[in-house]
Formats: structure tokens, sequence, C-alpha cells
């Protein structure tokens, strides 16, 4: 593995480039961690006077949009001239919570063959190292965390106002499961303690998140776990096929179906909850599991995907009953480790 954790590096070399024109990009289809992470970073660099431009490689969610600085975003998808131009003309390109080119789709080649100098800043696993500098760890609860890490090695805790706060305290609430999840550490309490000091707003970000879904959606939400939930209980696993008619039956949109895998994992004896839906250019999967079931292998191993260990993601081109008669073929050869 190349250029591990050399982040330091990177400061007398953004000092010393006479005014650095930064991009930030984050996976596709972005969550709160990854535009969080984004825009956070961005607006620091906004209040050091560096000129920087966030790329998401396609849409969001609407739940995001309250985010400030979120208007700033461009999106590779709706203007890919303008963001090709940008990528080719930056001295920097941070890559932010993803570990891979092909997580940012079509941009991930310009990424590639640009002459900037990549900046990773990332939490996922197995990173495959298409970066110059690297701020690396499994260790941390979010990408949001780590740009936290990063401004404080920069010595610029200072600049951290309420805009800057309020985005890494919404990667950091989400990407843990509002401090559930075992990579919750007591560092993480500690810099969100200090993003409250700094302004963010705890029960706003909340509430700008988590209640502020469409009726279509918790209406939606509702039918996938009466009619749709599937328990295979010799496996311990919770299945929801979502089919593409049922997407456009309840005006299904960016962003909306996020969540529902975790319902199936809140069972009781479930170890492993599964989500495939029915996308028109691929069949999206998602992963939960609990405990020490690999969600991630098993991603990586039959759904050309990865991710964490107990939550993954992957994706399959088959029609959607092949993949699910796929996936329950697979399931037979984890039965141990689901059942133990
Ligand atoms: P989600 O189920 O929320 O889409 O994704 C959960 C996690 O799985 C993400 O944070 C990401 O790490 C990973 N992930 C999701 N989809 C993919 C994929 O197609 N490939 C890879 N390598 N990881 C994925
Ligand atoms: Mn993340």
């Amino acid at each position: 593995m190349k250029n591990l954790n050399n982040i330091a590096d990177i400061k007398p070399l953004l000092e010393a480039t006479v005014k650095p024109k930064v991009i930030i990009t984050t996976h596709h289809k972005p969550d709160a961690d990854a535009l969080g992470s984004s825009l956070g970073l961005y607006t620091y660099f906004l209040k050091k006077g560096i000129q920087a431009q966030v790329v998401s490689p396609t849409d969001y969610g609407d739940f995001l949009k309250w985010m400030p600085n979120e208007h700033t975003v461009i999106n590779f998808e709706e203007f890919e001239e303008k963001s090709l131009d940008l990528v080719a003309d930056a001295d920097f390109i941070f890559c932010l919570d993803f570990n891979a080119l092909k997580r940012i789709n079509k941009l991930g080649e310009f990424v590639k063959h640009s002459p900037a100098q990549k900046v990773l800043i990332d939490h996922h696993l197995e990173p495959e190292g298409f970066e110059d500098y690297r701020l690396w760890t499994t260790h941390a609860s979010s990408t949001a965390e780590l740009i936290f890490w990063f401004i404080e090695l920069m010595n610029d805790v200072d600049l951290i106002d309420e805009e800057i706060a309020s985005c890494l305290y919404a990667g950091i609430v989400t990407d843990t499961a509002s401090f559930k999840h075992p990579s919750t550490t007591a560092t993480t309490h500690r810099i969100a303690a200090m993003l409250l000091e700094k302004g963010a707003k705890s029960n706003k970000i909340y509430e700008a998140i988590y209640d502020n879904y469409s009726e279509n959606r918790t209406r939606f939400i509702g039918f996938c776990l009466s009619q749709k939930l599937q328990i295979l209980k010799e496996f311990n696993t919770a299945l929801i096929v979502v089919t593409e008619d049922e997407l456009k039956k309840f005006h299904i949109i960016t962003g909306d179906s996020e969540g529902l895998v975790n319902y199936g994992l809140s069972i009781s004896g479930i170890k492993f909850s599964v989500l495939i839906v029915d996308r028109k250019v691929a069949r999206k999967m998602s992963f939960r599991s609990k405990d020490d079931f690999p969600a991630n292998e098993f991603a990586r191993k039959y759904f050309n995907g990865g991710g964490h260990f107990n939550a993954a993601g992957g994706e399959s081109m088959d029609a959607i009953e092949h993949v699910e008669t796929k996936f329950k073929e697979a399931l037979i050869t984890y039965k141990d480790y689901l059942t133990n």
C-alpha cells in the first residue's frame, strides 16, 4: 500500500501553492457523510481563502439540501463539460468518503488522468490507492470526523464556525446511526461535543435529516414493511425486493429508500438484512449485518460491491428476479455464519 497516511505533507504543499485550485468530490448518490464532509471541507477552504468547488458525481436526496453552501455544488451528470474543465484545471482533488474510483462513475477516469495532486480522506476498507496523499483509517466513525482531524492538522480548529460544524456534525450523526454503531469512539463524542460548542444545533440537524420525508416516502416504507418484507428464518435474514413499478407507484426519488434496509435488522434474531432495488441502470443492493457477519465480504464475493463490515452495498446488471434467486443461493454458502 503506497503513501500510507502521508497527509501531513499536504500542508506545506497547499501553503506553497499560489492560489491553489481545489476540487472536492465524493461517492455517487452522496449521503449525509459524503456531502457533509465535502461541504465542511469546502466551507473551511472558503474561510481560509482557498478557491474550492464541490463536484458530485450524481444528484442526492432533498434531505441534504439544508446544508450550508449546498447551492454551490455542481452535479457532474448535469454539468459534465464544466465539471471536466474544473477537474482538468485543478491543482488538488480531494476525494472524500470513497475508496475506489469506480465509486464516482465516469468522473473516475478523469480524476485518474488529471495531473492534480489527489488527496484521499476516507474510512472504507481497502482503498485501491489512486491517490498521492492519504488520510485514511477504518477507525474513524465517519469521513466528517476525518475532516475535523484534517482541519486540526492544518492548525485551523479556530476557523471552524457554525456552518462547518453543522456539516461535519451531520456526517457524524448519520454514519454512526446517531452514535449507535461500534465505530463510535470517545474521540467521536469529543469531536461532536466540540462541533456543538462551535454552534452546530443537534436538534435542528436531526430534524432536517430525519423528520423531513415526503408523505409518499412514508407510505412506501409502510408498504415495503407490510407487503414486501420476507423473513428467511432458516438464515436469520430479512429481505426486501422493490420493483421498478413499485418505485413509480410511490413516486420514489433519490434518497427515499435510505434507511429502509435497517428495519429488517431491528427484528429480534435477524443477523442480516438486505434490500434489492430495481433501479433503471442496475439492481442496487444494500446489506446490513449484526455482529460477526461480514456484509462487505458477501457483497464483494457475489455482487461486485463492498463497504464496511456491517454495512455494505453492491449491484448487478441482471434482471431483478435473477438477482433475488442468486442472493438466496449465495445465502446457503453463508449459512453457518448466519445460524451460529
Ligand atoms: P448503502 O447501502 O447505504 O447504499 O451503502 C452502505 C455502504 O456500502 C456505503 O457506505 C459504502 O461503503 C458501501 N457501498 C454501497 N454500494 C457499494 C458498491 O456498489 N460498491 C462498493 N464497493 N461499496 C458500496
Ligand atoms: Mn462515510
